[in-house]
């Protein structure tokens, strides 16, 4: 089994570079991939983010191109997040635009759904998207569970992540986010079959999102 992929999503948080950079130091040894705020990107090194914007550059204030992001070391990037769909009325028109650009851009992304229906829709300007999906996760993100404290079953999670899969190749990751700790992230990988976790809440905390790579990545 090849190595689950552990997302941490910081959010708007913390409100220091100096927290951050106690933050980042205790968990960069580990392989995951750590998203935090654009403004400490640089600074702290750190191979992901929390979204993109759709153009390569130009007349945008405020925004965040996927060149920008490609040349302070990013890899990876969140996209579709519902927190953004909500707050910043991304809707999937949006999104699709974003996936394509970072794609194109040679980022990997992190497409973030709560309902498979929004894959077709935000994949719709990738060509041949069912057959060509290299550099692309989906993270099944349920909003009854996202910052709740209410995860999803694995039943429940474990038939959602079949029906995505059958949405898309074999071969992209599929991953679970929602409430996720130390002690349910072993069942969401074990038993549901995701191929990694995208974490929120939990990655705030150095040891517990240490504990969750350990659950996640490493046999009993
Ligand atoms: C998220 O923000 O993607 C998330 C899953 O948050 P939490 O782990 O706090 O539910």
């Amino acid at each position: 089994m090849k190595k689950p992929l552990i997302v941490a999503n910081w959010k708007c948080n913390p409100a220091t570079l100096k927290e951050a950079r106690r933050l980042f130091s205790a968990v960069k040894r580990t392989k995951a991939v750590v998203c935090p705020p654009f403004v400490y990107l640089s600074a702290l090194k750190a191979n992901g983010a929390q979204d993109v914007f759709w153009e390569k550059g130009g007349a945008y204030t405020g925004e965040i191109s996927p060149l920008m992001l490609k040349d302070a070391g990013v890899k990876y990037v969140i996209v579709g997040h519902s927190e953004r769909r909500k707050y910043q009325k991304e809707t999937d028109e949006i999104i699709s635009k974003k996936v394509k650009t970072a794609l194109d851009a040679g980022l990997r992304v992190i497409l973030c759904v709560d309902k498979i229906s929004q894959i077709e829709k935000d994949l719709k300007l990738i060509k041949n998207w069912k057959l060509k999906t290299e550099n692309l996760a989906i993270a099944y993100e349920p909003l009854f569970a996202i910052g709740t404290g209410k995860p999803c079953s694995i039943k429940k999670a474990k038939q959602m992540r079949k029906a995505i899969q059958k949405k898309i190749k074999k071969s992209v990751p599929v991953l679970y986010g929602g409430s996720v700790n130390s002690q349910n992230a072993r069942g969401y990988i074990r038993e549901a079959g995701f191929n990694g976790l995208l974490v929120g809440g939990a990655s705030l905390k150095a040891k517990e999102f240490i504990d969750i790579i350990k659950a996640a990545c490493y046999p009993k």
